[in-house]
């Protein structure tokens, strides 16, 4: 029987995972199928056909045609088209945001959250068709002008991760699309299905706008069409949310062809709770950074560098609070429970390798630390542990699970020093009320990641600002502010109206 959050949103038992364009999805299996699970259950929710390399061609042609008639629109009219899709999101938020927390294994609240982050960048990019500004420059020449202005790229490849399935895929595709430029999507292999509904109801809605095709989709078993479109010339830019280990291999690959790449990878963020800080804030913000989405974010809290003189107080307020999340771990589709299941078995055997890994190298497990094998489903606790150095390999790791390493400080320079010195530089937040310590947080010598808080923790990113990171984490930036840049192509225009010819730096060549 079809699952009913999938029948809430017209999905059956049987999906194809390929939009061809034109209101057309693919028809057959000839490249296999995908079996998302439930992983409450372990049960497979509905199977999902893979593209075919004929079908990945017909995508590129088309998209290819698309964006001759896209790019002669005027932006103000695309924001329009994204207008829609974000009114259309919103009749389906509950229903998408149900199908995200059933298939991912993310709270229900936090499934409507990733919708609403959607709606959110839908209305941005809306707003942002009206401001995709150049800058005029004076030329040093007289009777000259000078200026820049943005065009639009091409066709923008998307390839992400299964722990954020819709909403990463509308930071890339609304953004790109008001900037003149067609997505082809390759979604995680563990959440098609969300990926399908969200295209639906996208597709729709523009179709009935009267709008051309602007998103196409293509699911694959094996990773091998991934690998064709990161090696695709005619797709100019390729965004990768992942791990750093496969995005690493894109960001080469896509650079070989001297192609553009934009990647979102791994994170490994700290926060530093000084003797100052507010604890009314600081705890709150260590759970739901460390525990949210079962510690299955980009910008997840990993690692906590607490003042010596609160360590043991903090430690055991948080071993508390703990406690009171292991009462609501269970179905996240049940808005009760405040824990969901890992995504996979794997996950859950790379969450018990890191524990032993840790004991091994000295940690001790504050609590948690373990499976939970009376239940069906990918379910874990929530673990602390302590009494591990920083440089610790298995701290310097990211391991995609609700493990959070406590450490003591007794200098903030320290502190700071600890949080920069991993591979990665996603996202980090001190807790204080001293200003000194702040600004010195934010400043040059302070953090060195993409996203750095005070008072905030370090997981649940706004639109509005430009995300990403430093380091490992791949240096890309998706979302608010100018991200919006990466997906346009620069052109410097000078023009000349004057009667005369004068070179630049004063050059002269007399004929
Ligand atoms: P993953 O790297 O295993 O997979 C990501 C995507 O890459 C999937 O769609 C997968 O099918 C595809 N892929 C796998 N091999 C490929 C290849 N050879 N060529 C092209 N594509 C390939 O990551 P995941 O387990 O889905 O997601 C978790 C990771 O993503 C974590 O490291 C997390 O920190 C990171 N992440 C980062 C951000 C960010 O914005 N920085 C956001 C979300 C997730």
């Amino acid at each position: 029987m079809t699952h009913p959050v999938l029948s809430a949103l017209g999905l059956g038992e049987s999906e194809s995972g390929t939009f061809l364009g034109g209101g057309e999805w693919a028809t057959g299996d000839g490249a296999g199928t995908l079996s998302p699970t439930n992983p409450t259950t372990g049960d497979v929710l509905a199977r999902v056909s893979a593209t075919t390399p004929e079908q990945y061609e017909t995508i590129v042609a088309r998209a290819q045609e698309a964006f001759k008639v896209w790019r002669r629109t005027p932006a103000p009219r695309r924001g329009e088209a994204i207008r829609l899709c974000a009114e259309a999101l919103r009749t389906h938020k509950d229903a998408l945001g149900s199908l995200v927390a059933l298939e991912m294994g993310k709270s229900k609240p936090e499934g409507d959250g990733e919708v609403q982050e959607m709606i959110d960048i839908g209305e941005f990019a809306v707003g942002l068709s009206r401001q995709l500004y150049g800058l005029t420059m004076h030329s040093e020449r007289p009777g000259h002008r000078m200026y820049e202005q943005w065009h639009p790229l091409g066709i923008v490849g998307i390839i992400s991760a299964f722990n954020f399935p819709v909403a990463v895929w509308a930071w890339n595709s609304f953004v790109a699309a008001v900037c003149g430029d067609i997505s082809i999507w390759k979604p995680s292999g563990k959440t098609p299905l969300s990926a399908v509904a969200s295209m639906r109801i996208c597709n729709e809605a523009l179709r009935e706008g009267g709008f051309p095709d602007l998103f196409f989709l293509f699911n694959d078993t094996d990773n091998a069409l991934a690998e064709r479109m990161v090696d695709d010339r005619r797709v100019a830019m390729i965004s990768f949310t992942g791990s750093t280990k496969v995005g690493r291999q894109v960001g080469e690959r896509v650079a070989r062809r001297m192609g553009r790449s934009l990647l979102e990878l791994g994170g490994n963020n700290a926060m530093i709770v000084e003797a100052s800080a507010d604890l009314k804030l600081a705890i709150p913000a260590i759970v739901f950074g460390a525990v949210g989405t079962a510690g299955q974010r980009c910008t997840t809290t990993r690692r906590v560098f607490i003042h010596e003189s609160i360590h043991d107080d903090v430690l055991e307020k948080l071993v508390s609070a703990y406690g009171q999340v292991e009462k609501k771990i269970g179905d996240p589709t049940d808005p009760a429970n405040l824990m969901g299941p890992l995504n996979s078995a794997d996950a859950v055997q790379a969450y018990l390798d890191a524990i032993e890994k840790a004991k091994a190298s000295g940690g001790t497990v504050a609590t948690g630390g373990k499976a939970l094998t009376d239940r069906k489903g990918n379910f874990v606790l929530p673990t602390i542990i302590t009494g591990l150095a920083n440089d610790a390999e298995v701290v310097q790791t990211e391991t995609f699970a609700p493990i959070l390493y406590v450490m003591k400080y007794s200098d903030l320079n320290e502190a700071i020093a600890m949080q920069n010195d991993v591979p990665q530089g996603l996202s980090s937040s001190i807790f204080t009320t001293d200003l000194r310590s702040a600004e010195q947080f934010l400043s040059a010598w302070g953090s060195d990641c993409g996203i750095a808080n005070v008072n905030i923790g370090t997981s649940g990113a706004e639109i509005g600002g430009a995300f990403g990171g430093e380091k490992e984490t791949g240096g890309g930036r998706e979302s608010g502010s100018d991200a919006w840049r990466a997906y346009m192509r620069r052109q410097t225009n000078t023009i000349n109206y004057s009667n005369n010819l004068p070179l630049a730096q004063g050059i002269k060549f007399d004929l």
